[in-house]
């Protein structure tokens, strides 16, 4: 199995290959094909696994069909993750048609960010404090966010973010395609897991 027989478009197999990724690593292969149907999914999975991949092709793939700006939106605890995500975002995204993203997270400043945000950005990309405080003055629109990821959610959780992630989520449909990542799962993650996600499918490796 290799990425070009997943039916990619050119562009993004193209991206692919030059980033030179040519095989499925396991949690790609489970996690992709699960996440392309629509499914909530609960995945276990540690750096260096592929997840970030594993998340992004069906975010990229969701956000290059729907019309809608933002459509997806991914979150994660640390200014440093972000930009890491943002990174393989574009390069996974070059040369696909009105694929932009945003990073909003807290130690940039903020008028750059709202700035970015009003270009008709596809993919938001953020931690969950800077998020929320650009929620509360009004200055996104999550209506249309068709599919949202919580990457390292144990990390989320430690830090201190739960409340902040269900508030944040509060504010997307009900109807949204959910993905929680998280190196572990105690317990906390399955209260989560019940409170966020609908009829997941567990990936647990
Ligand atoms: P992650 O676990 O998402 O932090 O990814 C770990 C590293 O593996 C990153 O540098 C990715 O660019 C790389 N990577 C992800 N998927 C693949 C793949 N299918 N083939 C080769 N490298 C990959």
């Amino acid at each position: 199995i290799d990425f070009e027989h997943c039916g990619f478009p050119e562009a993004l197999n193209h991206n692919l290959k030059k980033s030179g990724y040519e095989v499925p690593t396991p949690i790609q292969m489970q996690m992709i094909p699960v996440g392309l149907l629509g499914r909530d999914i609960l995945a276990s999975a540690d750096t260096g696994s592929g997840k970030t991949a594993a998340f992004l092709l069906p975010v990229i793939i969701r956000a290059l069909f729907e019309s809608q700006a933002p459509s997806a939106l991914v979150l994660t605890p640390t200014r440093e993750l972000a930009v890491q995500i943002e990174r393989q975002a574009k390069e996974l995204m070059s040369g696909l048609p009105r694929m932009k993203t945003v990073l909003l997270v807290g130690g940039l400043p903020l008028p750059p960010q709202l700035h970015r945000l009003r270009q008709h950005v596809k993919v938001i990309i953020a931690t969950p404090g800077r998020l929320l405080d650009i929620i509360k003055q009004s200055s996104v629109e999550l209506s249309g966010i068709k599919i949202v990821v919580v990457d390292e959610a144990d990390t989320m959780l430690k830090m201190g973010f739960q409340q902040q992630v269900l508030d944040i989520l509060e504010n997307v449909p009900d109807d949204c395609q959910t993905i929680l990542v998280s190196a572990t799962i105690p317990t906390s993650i399955e209260q989560l897991t019940s409170q966020l996600l609908d009829n997941p499918v567990r990936i647990i490796t």
